[in-house]
């Protein structure tokens, strides 16, 4: 699959993250040139994990490494039995039979027919393709997890850490997510872009064309969650929240998310959402098409509070993005969020609907502290979580991973 088009190089980043950062990738990958390396997911638009492989891939090119990306096919039925191993994963009750099992590894079979696995590196993401190890040829084989499997259904983890064990090496997003397993597992936090659509600066100009063509007016707070929508994300428990800050406080909610072609459930809980919300005309709700970054940019850059109040979560992305645009951000305090959010320093974590709108109020009655607050999250960001350090572990792993037996490598 060709990656959006990507003009930009690595040097572009200089000014951002510094020079030593950019000539230590370029040390980093010149040990690398030359190999073929794989990429294989399940969506090519919406989610955390498209998000990353979109710039990573040119990206890597840019670094002169030979790198692909494929995304595995699959029909309702497909879709419908990953999204209930991602749930069932993620902690939710296990309703998985064994026609789901057979549908599972018969679509990846199918899949696998089409793939060019001729890499020196594939890196398989998530549980959607992780049977194709089944169709290794050569190379060493990374199952990059990005979901939160701390606590997963038993009978569904065992079914694919059948598959998971058959790796050379794991990535997880967070050491709390880590399992047992006899191979190597590295910890990769996610990253963003600060130069892509929904994350470069924007213009005044730019900002109000979008905010004009979503129908979005800014004379109240705005306070924002930006997610597909799904149950994890809570999405009623932000309207709660808004309902609970409103009796006493004038502000507007914008929930903002779109369909993700693997995620099933998307409709329904849009549907549910539409129903709560009802005729409060404070209240919008976004169906955002899939590719919308300015908008989400935008949203995300006009927004007084934002607001990502998952109940599981693997990293959170959109906290990322949010405390890069400088904004305080009230996030669930569950899997990647906590790495993010510094509580009470760069913004907070919450618990409850009660404790998100005690968390609200308080940042509308002390704009001063949110803005230092914004000002920490995003340096917090710059540090840890743009893409110059992702590439960094992605570098180094494959690196590693090529010479298993050196403990110490020069670059
Ligand atoms: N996103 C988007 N459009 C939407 C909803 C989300 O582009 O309608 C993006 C969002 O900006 C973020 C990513 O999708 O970059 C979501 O990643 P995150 O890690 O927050 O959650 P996931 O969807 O992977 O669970």
């Amino acid at each position: 699959m060709n990656p959006e088009t990507h003009k930009r190089s690595i040097d572009d980043y200089r000014p951002i993250v510094g020079e030593n950062v950019i000539d230590q990738l370029k040390r980093l990958a010149k040990k690398l040139n030359g190999v073929r390396v794989l990429h294989v997911n399940s969506t090519s638009k919406g989610g955390g994990v498209a998000e990353i492989l979109k710039w990573m891939i040119p990206m890597l090119r840019d670094l002169e490494i030979n790198a692909e990306w494929h995304v595995i096919k699959g029909d309702r039925s497909f879709f419908n039995v990953t999204k209930n191993f991602h749930n069932a994963l993620q902690g939710q009750e296990c309703n998985i039979s064994q026609e789901d099992k057979e549908t599972y590894i018969a679509h990846n079979e199918k899949n696998a027919a089409e793939i060019d696995f001729d890499a020196d590196h594939v890196f398989i993401h998530d549980p959607q393709p992780a049977s194709l190890i089944e169709h290794r040829v050569n190379g060493t084989w990374i199952w990059r997890c990005h979901i939160d499997i701390s606590q997963p259904c038993q009978e569904i983890w065992d079914f694919l850490k059948e598959y998971v064990n058959r790796y050379d090496a794991s990535i997880f997003s967070m050491p709390e997510f880590a399992q047992s397993l006899p191979i190597p597992q590295y910890l990769v936090p996610p990253s963003i872009d600060p130069l892509s659509e929904k994350n470069r600066e924007l213009t005044e100009e730019e900002i109000a064309k979008e905010l004009e063509e979503l129908e979005i007016t800014h004379e109240k707070p705005i306070l924002l969650q930006v997610s597909r929508f799904d149950r994890f994300k809570d999405p009623i428990g932000v309207i709660k929240a808004y309902k609970l800050v409103k009796k006493r406080e004038d502000c507007t909610l914008v929930l903002a998310g779109g369909e993700a072609t693997d995620d099933p459930e998307g409709p329904a809980v849009l549907e549910e959402v539409r129903k709560y919300a009802a005729e409060d005309p404070d209240i919008h709700i976004l169906s955002l098409p899939p590719v919308s970054d300015r908008k989400i940019n935008a949203l995300q850059r006009t927004a007084d509070i934002i607001i990502q109040k998952s109940i599981k979560e693997g990293f959170g992305l959109t906290v990322t993005e949010g405390m890069w645009k400088g904004k305080p951000v009230i996030g669930g305090e569950v899997g990647g969020i906590k790495m993010q959010i510094q509580n009470g320093t760069n913004g907070y974590l919450v618990n409850s609907i009660e404790g998100t709108a005690y968390r609200i109020r308080q940042l509308l009655h002390n704009p001063e502290m949110a803005a230092k607050m914004g000002a920490y999250a995003r340096e917090y960001v710059r540090h840890n979580f743009l893409l110059t350090r992702h590439i960094r572990d992605h570098l180094a792993i494959m690196i590693a991973t090529q010479h298993p037996h050196e403990t110490y490598i020069q670059v």
